[in-house]
């Protein structure tokens, strides 16, 4: 190990060799207690919207309670109560002193949209719409609750909203307030890209005259919305250390190659590079099946998904907003719901990762995947437990997994069938941005080993843009009806779908991973123009 945590380290193979020397005691803002963790370092926010980026359990969440006024930090004194004096005489001389001071003297107001949001339902009552209206200092109600589309829950009770729902309340409420700063701590999770967007731009406008702070795990929004970004690293629940501020396209590039040059840290071994332009057509490989059109009808839904052919080894995105049957379309191949119309003609094994992962299990990780394969030969090891980081993973018993660990032991599960096609619907729920690069690159990686084709649907259009070959796009009314198209050559799906959404890509030069153009700026207009949202050689 690295010498702070007792556990083999989480990292795999590459191990940060003790602490950075400059990582000294008095560098410690907040320890959690005798041997837990501990933060080094703080950020200071800037103008405009400071973005934070790292993986779990590294002190993202207490960075924003410690600015939010939430948690007193101790300074690693934990014979003494905290005392406020003291930080602002640790801060002295930088702008954080001036911060803590305005803080004491409550000169400042933070407002925070919290990491967790389900929790909501428990804490207020009453409708949605009179809670909003009385959080409403700056007048905005009207204007917020169109663009987050909230208009049809202004009635709802709080113990009736879904995920996704509860994420956009709580950012509208954030935003309704008037603060002097304001913090979101991860308010992309159970959002489609379309409400991804909407809530980016609402919380890009509050940064027009407020500061704002914003932990992100989907690098394209994070991209979008941050004028620099912090990265963090460490040993979750061990230590986190937070770096200097870098340009937003400068972090994240560094990000993805996984070397931090300036803190002489490596973090990952591989990096992360994007094909510049979309695979060639692969009709060239030889067909796995078809499917004719597809008709299911679900109470009032309505569900039409266009006929296509399917290859071996390809990998095909499924893009779409949330409730117009992505999930219904990929239950039925995996024949879970019968068809009222249409037939899958192939003779194919399917494996299937459920977006709802059920956890009637009864056992150990371990005893999980050796029911399906065998878990102990190097391949395995190296492609599946190693990049899904579940060795510590494999003593625990399913029904005591967090939602990001259940997820990865899903995906796992999943690909450790011997199928011909693997259906996995949304495997980036939950899981931080470390896990999404290395399970994207399983993912890929399993596709181009085995003869297999995958469908997989998906929020990430970073991840999705990585592993996909090509793109069936999906549109609707929510609830109501749902259109899936024929899988497209990954160009034409993807301006397809950026199309819906409104955005326009460009390629990083560095990196080849896709950027969103600034709206109205000139390269948006002219891609607009011509057609190519994708984005232009
Ligand atoms: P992040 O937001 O980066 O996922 P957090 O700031 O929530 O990380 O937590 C960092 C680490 O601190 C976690 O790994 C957890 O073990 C520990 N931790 C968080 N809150 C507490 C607490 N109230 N008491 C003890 N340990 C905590
Ligand atoms: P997506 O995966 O695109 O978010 P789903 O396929 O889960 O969408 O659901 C599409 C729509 O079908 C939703 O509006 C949902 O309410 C409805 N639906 C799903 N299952 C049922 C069911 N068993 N009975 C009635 N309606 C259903
Ligand atoms: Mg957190
Ligand atoms: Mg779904």
């Amino acid at each position: 190990g690295c010498g702070i945590c007792t556990k083999r380290c989480p990292f795999g193979s590459i191990k940060i060799i003790g602490l950075p020397e400059e990582l000294s005691d008095d560098k410690i803002i907040h320890s959690y207690g005798q041997n837990r963790f501990r933060l080094y370092g703080l950020i200071s926010p800037r103008n405009g919207v400071t973005g934070i980026l790292g993986p779990n359990g590294v002190g993202k969440s207490t960075i924003i309670k410690i600015l939010n006024g939430e948690l007193l930090p101790n300074l690693n004194d934990l014979e003494n109560p905290s005392n406020i004096e003291n930080v602002i005489k640790h801060f002295s001389g930088t702008e954080l002193q001036n911060y803590f001071e305005k803080l004491k003297e409550k000169s400042i107001k933070p407002i925070h949209k919290p990491q967790y949001v389900d929790v909501l339902p428990k804490v207020v009552k009453g409708k949605v719409g009179d809670m909003l209206k009385k959080v409403d200092e700056t007048g905005k109600f009207d204007e917020l609750t169109k663009e987050l589309e909230l208009t049809n829950l202004l009635n709802r009770e709080f113990t009736q909203l879904s995920g996704g729902e509860l994420q956009r309340v709580a950012i509208a409420a954030a935003c309704l307030r008037d603060g002097s700063i304001y913090y979101f701590d991860e308010p992309t999770s159970w959002l489609d890209v379309k409400q991804r967007f909407s809530a980016a731009k609402v919380i890009r406008k509050v940064s027009e005259d407020k500061k704002v702070v914003a932990v992100e795990h989907d690098l394209i929004v994070l991209d979008y919305l941050s004028d620099n970004i912090h990265i963090m690293y460490g040993v979750p629940s061990a230590y986190g250390v937070v770096t200097h501020p870098r340009g937003t396209r400068v972090g994240i590039n560094a990000y993805l190659d996984g070397f931090l040059k300036e803190e002489n840290i490596r973090f990952r071994k591989n990096s992360i590079i994007f094909e510049k332009r979309p695979p060639a057509d692969n009709s060239n490989r030889p067909m796995l099946l078809d499917y004719t059109d597809i008709n299911v009808n679900l109470g009032d839904f309505k569900l039409n998904v266009e006929g296509g052919e399917i290859y071996q080894g390809e990998v095909v995105g499924i893009l779409g907003p949330n409730g117009i049957g992505k999930t219904t379309f990929v239950k039925a191949l995996a024949g879970v719901i019968k068809p009222n119309a249409g037939e899958i003609n192939g003779d194919i094994k399917v494996a299937y990762k459920p977006q709802y992962i059920l956890t009637d299990f009864d056992g150990t990780v371990e005893d999980l995947l050796m029911d399906i394969t065998a878990i102990h030969t190097s391949f395995y090891k190296s492609e599946i437990v190693k990049p899904l980081a579940l060795e510590n993973l494999m003593e625990s018993n399913v029904k005591d997994l967090s939602g990001g660990e259940l997820q990865r032991v899903s995906i796992a599960a999943c690909l450790s069938h011997d199928a011909d096609l693997y259906l996995i619907d949304e495997p980036s729920a939950f899981l931080d941005v470390e896990q999404r690069l290395n399970a994207s690159r399983v993912i890929r990686r399993m596709a181009d080993e085995k003869d297999a084709a995958m469908f997989v649907v998906d929020h990430d259009i970073l991840f999705q843009d990585y592993i996909s070959d090509r793109f069936i796009v999906f549109n609707g009314e929510a609830g109501m009806n749902g259109q899936g198209s024929a899988p497209l050559k990954k160009r034409d799906g993807a301006n397809k779908f950026l199309k819906q959404m409104g955005i326009t890509f460009r390629r990083d030069p560095e990196t080849g991973r896709p950027r969103v153009n600034k709206e109205g700026s000139q390269r948006d207009l002219h891609q607009k123009e011509i057609g190519e949202y994708y984005y232009v050689d």
